[in-house]
């Protein structure tokens, strides 16, 4: 009962006090802050929280679509024309100004996260679990980026001179984080920012941009424009005054990219198959949570998701890890957390821990969730819950053959594949042998075992003891390595991410 909740921690917000104060608060945007500092998520354990998310869930949140549709390359042109007038004076209003509109955006967006949380629900079928930590995410990006701008001006012997127009391409997967991120560090750096939705998710970018208008932002600097025509798309690619591109994607689609033009410039985050290791010496009961978060989050629809667990030693004999992680996999709740596409209200949809697929899936997941390849064997067969063909519960293969299609593909989807290796040697050459690189994870506490573990695993983002999804801004940023990166200067959410939005000049001997 909300009389026996216990008192909040202090870092938990009270949103809807949070949301009263930004609407009362002056016009003025805020000023710079010393440091940074994450963003809580939602507490449930506060019963206003609870409360609030009640009233979220159902409605019809989120901002109209003000988006300029783009159907032939004139309106390219146009788009192109406005954000590369617009931005010398972006450019010229200085670190200081710009980080104080992103600061209010970010104030504006943690006011309206009941708004994100409904539309991500809708769009892409993310359970609260999942969307709520993205807002955090998103305002991290805004307020982070709003102070690293600051440190482009301040490089010794060196200038900066951003680009004029930076067009942004991001996932379905992370509709809010991503895109946020994006076109901030284009904006926070002082370039203009195209900012084309992926195609599921309008809605979660028509608000990300609404906020940032509201906050200030000039509407030729942030342009949000949509087009169904793919000549359309490349023409904007590849348009001689945009100078570069930051795409979130598949390495086809970053391939794809390169091949409209080759002098493009081009930062991006592309696929990954992830594992996590476990040795024998592992706290099991993390492990399996962790597993079991990492390969299951959002219907395994991450590029940092954990598809494969590679087993050492007695950890992959033992039947009471299996028993363990198949009772730790069934448990979760697999359920639209609103309305099904065809607008149909679902069973238990407000307690699902783990929605549907986004998207029909794809032939190889399609695959993956069906088929068996030689020496696998279902621990835990995923099963189609409904007639969509998107909503199944979580599979489990044991077997996975080293060099098999399984090993070494992405699947994006909720299927975990069990790899049993002798020793953690053997364990590490199976997680490098596939060509992508994006994370990585061990469960061992022996420090010795770590130590080599990284000092021979090739990730971008490596994690000890913990989950393999969830990157934080500033804490741990994100980027990856091998094919999982394509031109990628530094990492997302990092203290360097900024400087690769423009070019830099020697200032010459300083008098
Ligand atoms: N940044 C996300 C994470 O750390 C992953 C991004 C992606 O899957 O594209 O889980």
């Amino acid at each position: 009962a909300d009389d026996d909740t216990p008192p909040a921690p202090r870092r938990t917000q009270d949103r809807v006090a949070e949301a009263a104060a930004v609407r009362t608060a002056s016009s003025e945007p805020p000023p710079l802050p010393g440091e940074f500092r994450n963003e809580p998520d939602t507490d449930p354990a506060l019963a206003s929280n609870r409360r609030w998310w009640e009233e979220h869930r159902d409605s019809d949140g989120g901002a109209a679509l003000h988006a300029t549709h783009l159907t032939d390359s004139d309106e390219v042109d146009a788009v192109v024309g406005r954000a590369r007038a617009a931005s010398a004076g972006w450019r010229d209003a200085g670190a200081e100004h710009r980080g104080r509109m992103l600061l209010r955006a970010a104030d504006i967006m943690g006011a309206r996260r009941g708004e994100f949380l409904s539309v991500m629900a809708d769009e892409v079928g993310k359970t609260p679990d999942q969307s709520d930590p993205e807002v955090s995410e998103a305002i991290d990006f805004l307020r982070y980026y709003a102070l690293r701008a600051q440190d482009l001006d301040r490089v010794e012997g060196a200038e900066f001179a951003p680009d004029s127009v930076v067009l942004i391409t991001p996932p379905w997967n992370f509709p809010v984080a991503i895109p946020t991120g994006s076109t901030v560090a284009a904006l926070a750096a002082g370039a203009s920012a195209i900012h084309k939705p992926s195609s599921p998710t309008p809605r979660c970018s028509a608000l990300i941009i609404e906020c940032l208008h509201q906050a200030g932002v000039p509407e030729d600097v942030l342009q949000l424009v949509t087009t169904d025509e793919r000549e359309v798309g490349r023409a904007l690619v590849s348009h001689p005054h945009v100078d570069r591109v930051i795409l979130t994607g598949s390495s086809e689609t970053a391939s794809l990219f390169r091949s409209f033009r080759t002098d493009l410039q081009i930062a991006a985050e592309t696929s990954g198959k992830n594992a996590l290791v476990i040795t024998p010496s592992a706290d099991r009961d993390l492990a399996v949570a962790d597993l079991v978060t990492s390969a299951f989050g959002h219907a395994g629809q991450k590029c940092s998701a954990a598809s494969l667990a590679i087993l050492v030693g007695s950890t992959a004999d033992s039947q009471r890890f299996r028993d363990q992680l198949v009772d730790a996999a069934s448990s979760l709740i697999v359920g639209w957390p609103t309305v099904g596409p065809d607008g149909a209200q679902r069973t238990h949809s407000h307690a699902a821990s783990m929605g549907p697929l986004t998207v029909d899936p794809e032939d190889k997941l399609l695959q993956a969730l069906t088929t068996l390849e030689p020496g696998e064997e279902w621990l835990l067969e995923p099963e189609r819950l409904d007639d969509t063909g998107r909503l199944w519960s979580p599979g489990i293969k044991t077997g996975v053959a080293p060099g098999s299609h399984f090993h070494l593909t992405e699947v994006f989807g909720p299927v975990l594949g069990i790899m049993r290796a002798s020793s953690l040697e053997e364990a590490i050459d199976m997680q490098n042998a596939v060509d992508f690189g994006l994370t990585g994870g061990i469960h061992s506490l022996d420090a010795a075992e770590v130590e080599t573990w990284l000092d021979r695993v090739e990730a971008g983002n490596v994690y000890v003891n913990r989950g393999i999804t969830g990157a934080i801004v500033q804490r741990q940023p994100f980027g990856g390595w091998k094919k999982s990166s394509v031109g990628l200067g530094s990492k997302a959410g990092g203290p360097r991410y900024l400087m690769q939005f423009g070019t830099w000049h020697d200032a010459g001997p300083a008098d």
